[in-house]
């Protein structure tokens, strides 16, 4: 198999706009998830690399945040195009490293290209207030500034669209950053820095650091007081341990966590659309997203069909090399979560769950899973209370509408919940009841970079994307 996209793209960290090595020459490798095999090995960034990489946004933040919205929003729209014009080959690229099918790596493109799209048009709508005090005799000036080096740190399931979401509103708020990409896909960050040196962003004003050490390197960035906010996608558990790091400086904390996503099918709706929303919902990404549908509630009165429908999309599904025409589902990204999702699988039946299809890992290499429905899953099953991240999709009756809420809520994550019924009023009211940041009423994918996008309880702080994703870059000042 070619690996010429590979070859391309630069292997060393980006530190103040110029490509070097890391010290030591230090190198990791980065595996191809349908193979096992190695793709190439890129730079393993020391503590003291990460370090140069912050004195560098910290150096040029003052005069980042000298530049006008608009070169900000040209920067972004030239680096938007510039997504655009490569999208075919950085698909490839995301494919061979993270594993999703070609198609859906296009796609991830396209979503991650629009954040930057989204946030050159809210670079020059910042805006602030002149207004009068209550009592008179005074005016309140409000305005809003950039919050200062920012630390990005993002996870491998979606390795562009998350850098972008990111790096969208911390470029058009006027705020340097350090990204730190997953060690298993730092590739498309990679090749993401380059597009962004292409689109004339300043030098220091985005620096790179891949790395195995993650939590030696940025910890110390976390503690040195001189990063004024980070913004973390990835796992709760990871999630928790930064935060703690993050009171010590009282750092500006965006927190994208983990999910569990319910997905309630009621009586009345259109069974075909609630399958099809499903599908989308439990397989986009082989069902490594946060927004995935995890626990599937059905009506008891129509769960066998829903269940007999599901079952047979998900078995249809060709599973293969992302690159492979025809592969519908690629493989997890490690043997460590392919373990897991058979024992999450395993525990289920244990349990009394019954196996509709799939139900295992396939044999030869890579880390696949044969797309799996469960039925008859009980609400103590771990595979009910864990995020799955997997093509598993565990399907639980329910009778009434408040047992199928009570569900829903039992959890402590709070990111995303579908609700499919035919009855709107029920559907605003199940939406309204339900303890999420996003509903998809009736629709199997919501994400939308000018829509916001985050959890409540566990499942994160702050919003990204939405006329509000570039709030959670600005400092609100008052002049009295
Ligand atoms: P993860 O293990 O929490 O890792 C996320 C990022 O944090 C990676 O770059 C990782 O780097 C880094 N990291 C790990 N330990 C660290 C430490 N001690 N200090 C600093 N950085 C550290 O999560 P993941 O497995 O990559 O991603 C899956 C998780 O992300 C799921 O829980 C999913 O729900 C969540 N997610 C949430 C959203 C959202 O918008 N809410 C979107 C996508 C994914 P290394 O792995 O290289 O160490």
């Amino acid at each position: 198999m070619s690996n010429a996209v590979v070859d391309q793209v630069s292997k060393q960290l980006f530190i103040g706009g110029q490509w070097v090595d890391a010290q030591d020459s230090a190198t990791f490798e980065v595996l191809d998830p349908a193979t096992g095999a190695v793709l190439c090995e890129v730079a393993d960034a020391s503590p003291a690399d990460a370090r140069k990489a912050l004195d560098a946004a910290v150096a040029a933040q003052a005069e980042f945040a000298a530049t006008t919205p608009r070169q900000r929003a040209d920067i972004l729209t030239r680096a938007f195009e510039l997504l655009m014009e490569r999208q075919d080959e950085l698909a490839e690229l995301m494919t061979r490293e993270m594993g999703k099918p070609f198609a859906e790596a296009q796609g991830e493109i396209a979503y991650a290209a629009e954040f930057f799209r989204h946030f050159a048009g809210e670079a020059v709508r910042i805006d602030g207030g002149y207004a009068t005090a209550p009592a008179g005799g005074a005016r309140f000036l409000l305005t809003k500034q950039p919050v200062g080096p920012c630390l990005l740190i993002t996870p491998w399931n979606f390795p562009m669209a998350m850098g972008t979401r990111k790096l969208g509103p911390a470029i058009a708020a006027g705020c340097t950053s350090v990204v730190k990409p997953a060690h298993q896909t730092p590739l498309s960050m990679l090749a993401l820095m380059e597009v962004l040196k292409e689109a004339g962003l300043p030098d220091g004003a985005a620096n790179c650091v891949t790395t195995t050490h993650s939590g030696a390197t940025m910890e110390p960035l976390i503690r040195s007081g001189l990063a004024r906010k980070l913004s973390f996608t990835g796992s709760t558990k990871i999630g928790k341990i930064l935060l703690e790091q993050c009171a010590d400086k009282v750092l500006r904390t965006s927190m994208e966590l983990g999910g569990n996503a319910p997905f309630l099918v009621f009586e009345d709706a259109d069974l075909d659309e609630a399958v099809a929303g499903a599908m989308l919902a439990k397989m986009r990404n082989m069902g490594e997203a946060c927004t995935a549908a995890n626990r599937i509630y059905v009506h008891s009165s129509v769960i066998d069909e829903f269940g007999r429908k599901l079952a047979e999309k998900m078995g249809a599904l060709r599973l293969g090399h992302g690159m492979d025409e025809g592969t519908k589902v690629g493989p997890l990204i490690d043997d460590a979560a392919q373990e897991k999702v058979g024992a999450l699988v395993q525990d289920a039946v244990s349990r009394g769950a019954t196996v509709l299809t799939g139900g295992s890992a396939p044999q030869g290499d890579g880390y696949f899973f044969t797309p799996t429905v469960l039925t008859g899953v009980p609400q103590e099953a771990e595979i009910v209370r864990e995020e799955i991240f997997g093509p598993v999709a565990p399907l639980t009756p329910f009778d009434t509408e408040d047992e199928a809420v009570a569900k829903a809520n039992d959890t402590e994550f709070g990111l995303i919940a579908y609700v499919f019924t035919n009855d709107l009023r029920r559907g605003l009211r199940v939406a309204e009841r339900i303890e999420s940041g996003m509903i998809g009423l009736n629709q199997g994918v919501v994400s939308n970079p000018a829509a916001p996008f985050g959890g409540v309880k566990e499942s994160g702080l702050g919003r990204e994307g939405g006329h509000v994703g570039i709030d959670e870059f600005l400092e609100l000042k008052y002049v009295g």
